[in-house]
């Protein structure tokens, strides 16, 4: 069997470009006669690696240099808890709730001081990204946070909220690197690479250098702490070595194919070409607010439980996988990061079509 047209949330495709080198360069890595698997962090072959990896991935979001970039381990999660416990000083932050993982992350600061939900999309299932314009944010919250694409409603913050001067704290999971994006707006950027960059086991944490401090949270766990870990380059102890390794060579791919201007144009036309279908089929349908869709995640019913179980079923024979919705809302999602290729949308459009056509 070939390759499937993958949608999964992630877990998620990666350039087929990528695992070929990978594959490649498997059994002896650039003529060190072993795999990147198996040697030392502290050889000259991965400090080629990180260090090229953390120079492009500067050059494609164009870091400025008062921002370190950390690649750690413990995925997004773990950073639910690191942030509160390296930014809390006052004990007290505001949470915008877009989504499961944004009140994950919001539950997950509430063990370390108050965590406030200043917004919330909560009423209509998560199905819209609240007006953040002139929110009420305690003049000594320590940071603002966001879940800037809500991976499992299909939304994304297509403005960032106005924080009233307070540090913006952004989960972008899965969004990374699938548009240009100010940097100096936040004061934290942080994802699990497994939507779009990457294989799981990495997180990638890009913060403002007077943000990594010292007197972080009494029983910080050394691990956690920020200033550890940019102290050492990401190198305190063995970082999640072939995941970086392979992120390094999707930076690269992400820079062969023009940089984020040119990853945005090619998301946005996959997306419209989802999403016109949407608007006009009177079998399926969107879920969320026209005006908040994610380019990456692409959520849609019929309406019909049945149908839809049908729907997954029929698409997966037919060589589209990981179609079903995420497990607490049911119905589709179509997961359409920067390597899922133009033909992947076009063909699940037209299987749709034909879908429709033979259950209406
Ligand atoms: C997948 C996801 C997470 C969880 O990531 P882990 O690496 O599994 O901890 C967190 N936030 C968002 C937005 C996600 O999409």
């Amino acid at each position: 069997m070939g390759r499937v047209y993958n949608f999964s949330a992630g877990p998620a495709v990666l350039p087929e470009e990528v695992l070929k080198e990978a594959a490649d360069e498997m059994l002896d890595y650039k003529g060190t006669g072993m795999s990147v698997m198996e040697m030392s962090h502290r050889s000259k072959a991965f400090d080629t690696i990180i260090k090229d990896a953390e120079k492009d991935i500067r050059e494609l979001m164009n870091i400025p240099d008062n921002y370190k970039v950390l690649f750690l381990q413990g995925g997004a999660s773990q950073q639910f808890a690191a942030v509160p416990m390296n930014l809390m000083k006052n004990r007290k932050a505001a949470y915008i709730i877009t989504g499961q993982w944004a009140k994950k992350a919001y539950q997950e600061a509430q063990k370390y001081g108050e965590a406030i939900a200043v917004a919330s999309s909560a009423d209509k299932t998560f199905s819209y990204i609240p007006d953040c314009s002139d929110l009420d944010i305690p003049e000594d919250a320590d940071y603002v946070y966001i879940c800037e694409n809500n991976t499992i409603y299909g939304t994304k913050f297509k403005e960032l909220p106005n924080t009233k001067g307070k540090d913006l704290v952004a989960d972008v999971s899965s969004c990374f690197l699938s548009e240009p994006v100010d940097v100096t707006k936040y004061g934290v950027i942080y994802g699990g690479v497994q939507k779009n960059i990457g294989p799981a086991g990495v997180v990638i944490v890009i913060v403002r250098e007077d943000l990594i401090r010292d007197d972080v949270l009494e029983g910080t766990p050394t691990m956690l702490k920020w200033k550890t870990q940019a102290d050492a380059d990401s190198l305190y102890n063995t970082p999640p070595c072939y995941g970086i390794y392979i992120c390094g060579k999707v930076f690269k791919w992400i820079k062969k194919m023009g940089g984020l201007e040119a990853m945005k144009a090619h998301n946005e036309k996959k997306a419209k070409i989802l999403y016109d279908f949407l608007d006009q089929s009177k079998l399926f349908k969107g879920t969320v607010e026209p005006k908040d869709r994610s380019l990456m995640n692409v959520p849609f019913v019929t309406g019909n439980e049945e149908l839809d179980k049908k729907f997954v079923a029929e698409a997966k024979a037919a060589g589209f996988e990981n179609l079903k919705g995420h497990r607490t809302v049911g119905g589709m999602r179509a997961s359409i990061y920067n390597a899922m290729p133009i033909e992947g949308v076009e063909k699940l459009v037209e299987f749709m079509k034909k879908f429709e056509a033979e259950n209406s």
